[in-house]
């Protein structure tokens, strides 16, 4: 068997004998191209905002050229906002953070609520 897309032999899997691809990725690749076909004004090849490496976006306003790269670049943004609210947060409330800690260590609790 001859795979419809790059042209290699492969063993068509006894369960899927209408198989036309020798991988996922050569399904996907000619589903792909199919949908190109289809579709002549289908999105140019974009740069992945985070890792910078060309694709071709599924969408006109895809930014990264995987899921991989999307939920990194939104984990980073994520951390590094999260980081920053808990400088602001720190820096606002340094005197009362320190005195429940102070208290924590003591008793074991973290005090709820202001500090009286
Ligand atoms: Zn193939
Ligand atoms: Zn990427």
């Amino acid at each position: 068997m001859k795979c419809a897309q790059c042209g290699k032999e492969f063993e068509p899997a006894k369960r899927r004998p209408n198989q036309k691809y020798c991988s996922e990725q050569c399904r996907g690749k000619a589903h792909w191209a199919r949908k190109k076909l289809l579709n002549p004004h289908s999105p140019k090849p974009k740069k992945c905002v985070y890792c910078g490496k060309e694709f071709e976006p599924y969408r006109s306003y895809q930014k990264y050229c995987s899921h991989k790269c999307k939920d990194e670049s939104n984990y980073r943004l994520n951390h590094e906002k999260i980081l920053e609210r808990a400088k602001a947060y720190y820096a606002e409330h340094c005197e009362e953070l320190r005195a429940k800690q102070k208290i924590y260590y003591i008793t074991g609790k973290w005090p709820k609520g202001k500090l009286t």
